[in-house]
């Protein structure tokens, strides 16, 4: 009941053109995203994480995965929450995505980074030097945010951060498009941004639920 499914996208695969070009999106979703859901479910299957939700396992991950099952849980695990949520994180531009934050993450991120242009310079900071593989991320930490980077899929819930926003910055995520040119990558991801849902997310954050 809570194991983990492919979700579709809420959107076509070619709608966030031309910043995400549509077959990145397609191998993207379609084969990764899909192999770390069902490479998870195979390594939890016949365990008592079978039934448990994703992110509970995720964050209690050392008390409960068994010593053999640990490296797949964590990054294919890790791997099918980044990506459930990093599909919802984005939205078309102009229908929800791009733009600027709002409501009271606006605010939050006004008064942690000084401005937006200042935070989107040390998220692309954060995006830019994480080597190898991973992710750059936007986290609840308690009632602050900030902003950091995890190697491989290791999850911001795997160190009791929520994520509000998360880029992946995994090759597979834009070389088809951007090949080596990772920091244009990073610039064209604010395009397509859905700020009302990461708001959403950080007013989650906020009341504990
Ligand atoms: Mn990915």
């Amino acid at each position: 009941m809570s194991k983990p499914q492919v979700e579709p996208l809420e959107y076509d695969y070619n709608a966030l053109e031309p910043y995400i070009d549509e077959q990145t999106m397609r191998v993207h979703h379609d084969k990764h995203y899909a192999t770390y859901v069902s490479k998870y479910n195979d390594a939890v299957a016949g365990t008592e994480m079978e039934n448990k939700p994703l992110d509970e396992v995720l964050a209690k991950e050392c008390a409960m995965v068994p010593a053999d099952k640990k490296t797949a849980v964590r990054n294919n695990g890790g791997g099918a929450h980044n990506h459930v949520h990093f599909w919802e994180m984005m939205a078309p531009h102009g229908k929800g995505g791009g733009g600027e934050p709002v409501g009271e993450l606006a605010k939050a991120i006004k008064s942690t980074f000084g401005s937006f242009d200042a935070f989107k310079k040390q998220f692309a900071e954060a995006a830019t030097g994480r080597f190898g593989s991973g992710w750059a991320w936007l986290v609840a930490e308690g009632k602050s945010i900030k902003i950091t980077s995890t190697p491989n899929q290791d999850s911001p819930i795997m160190f009791g951060q929520m994520p509000l926003l998360g880029l992946d910055v995994w090759e597979h995520a834009y070389y088809l498009k951007y090949q080596n040119k990772r920091p244009e990558y990073i610039e064209a991801f604010w395009n397509v941004v859905n700020w009302p849902y990461i708001d959403e997310r950080y007013g989650r954050s906020q009341s504990g639920k």
